[in-house]
């Protein structure tokens, strides 16, 4: 099997595992308990945070631990605006995961928040000079993804965070998509607050981390025991901890791993629009995750192409993970103005450092004939 939906999940690696073994048996304690066991996951729980802390550029103190990414959207998005808002007004895209546009519309239809979405050029891309002019001293928010996870276009995140950072607006980013591929940190992106989640990384599903400055204030959503310093309460899941640390650690991004992912894309970005001339691809071609390439092959269904694609032993998907099984269009490829009838044939291959030249190749070909397949059955 050829497996290119890692934007979906990723595997778990075996030194997350290894590293987390100890904190799921002999090491069992809970962080909060006054004795030797309990101290000792304190001590690990402690550990693991710096290493998150140092991986995403922020202080120890400034590391909230979730049970993924969902979460740290929801907590970045409700915590911020209900805690300190300036008024009650959030920019944000239309592409963005259904857990920042809910977290949004939730604060729309029970706390009286508006949300403006910015324009998007039909690559999904975000111009600085929109949210200049479209910050307004009510701005409680800005949320904006680092990446896209149905079509990989990456975002000027930076130079937002210079405009947000003079207009005093806390910014967030749900880096989820981007964390290991792309520089990422508090103080490179120059945002207040970032969303990660393990299971893209190689941890396990079920932890993830919010980065947030300490200035910015938060309110929980989680009531209890008051653990992570009270901004989200419930005893920890230190081996969770411990495994997205190891993970985070792991899959630093480096420049030759980058350009070694991105030139197996490339061939298979060429490829497929070289096999299928009525393909397109989505998204951008030059702002791009080094691991992302998703089509459109107009004329055929995305479902159908994924079953002829998973006949021949390649594993991919038709979008968001999150929206499968839906017949719904990707609401991100609406966006960007592609016709329902187009978006529903949308195919994604998320590739990793494993992929080979040879798996490129044979996508290319098994696309071909899945597309050809699909054509001669229509006529
Ligand atoms: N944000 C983005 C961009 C994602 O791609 C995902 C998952 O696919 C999430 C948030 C949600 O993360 P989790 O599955 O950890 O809840």
């Amino acid at each position: 099997m050829i497996y290119l939906d890692n934007a979906a999940t990723t595997p778990v690696r075996r030194e997350v595992l290894e590293a987390m073994w100890p904190h799921l048996t002999g090491d069992f304690g809970n962080p909060s308990s006054h004795h030797e066991v309990g101290e000792s996951a304190a001590r690990a729980l402690a550990g693991a945070r710096s290493a998150v802390a140092s991986a995403l550029e922020c202080r120890a103190s400034e590391v909230i631990f979730t049970a993924g990414g969902t979460e740290s959207d929801n907590l970045a998005i409700k915590g911020i605006a209900l805690a300190a808002p300036r008024g009650r007004h959030i920019l944000t895209t239309a592409i963005e995961h259904e857990a920042v546009l809910e977290s949004c519309d939730y604060l729309c239809r029970f706390h009286d928040f508006e949300i403006e979405f910015l324009p998007l050029d039909n690559s999904g891309l975000v111009d600085p000079v929109d949210v200049a002019r479209l910050l307004r001293p009510d701005t409680t928010l800005v949320t904006i993804m680092h990446a896209n996870n149905e079509i990989g276009t990456v975002q000027p995140i930076a130079e937002i965070a210079e405009l947000t950072r003079a207009a005093g607006v806390p910014f967030h980013t749900d880096a989820v998509q981007s964390a290991g591929w792309l520089e990422l940190g508090l103080r490179t992106l120059g945002v207040d607050a970032i969303s990660v989640s393990g299971h893209k990384l190689g941890a396990p599903k079920g932890i993830g981390v919010l980065a947030i400055r300490t200035a910015v204030a938060l309110e929980p959503l989680l009531h209890g025991g008051g653990q992570e310093r009270g901004h989200r309460s419930g005893t920890e899941n230190v081996a969770g901890a411990v495994g997205l640390a190891t993970a985070l650690k792991l899959s630093t991004h480096s420049t030759d791993k980058v350009a070694a992912v991105a030139r197996i894309r490339d061939i298979v970005i060429d490829g497929v629009l070289a096999v299928v001339p009525e393909a397109f691809l989505t998204g951008s071609r030059d702002s791009r995750l080094p691991s992302h390439a998703s089509f459109c092959f107009p004329g055929t269904s995305g479902e159908a192409v994924l079953l002829e694609l998973e006949r021949h032993g390649i594993v991919c998907s038709s979008g968001s993970a999150c929206a499968a099984g839906s017949d719904d269009p990707s609401h991100v490829l609406i966006a960007l103005g592609i016709p329902p009838e187009v978006a529903t044939t949308a195919v994604r291959f998320t590739l990793d450092t494993t992929t080979t030249e040879a798996d490129a190749g044979e996508v290319v070909a098994c696309v071909a004939g899945a597309v050809a397949a699909l054509h001669s059955r229509a006529s």
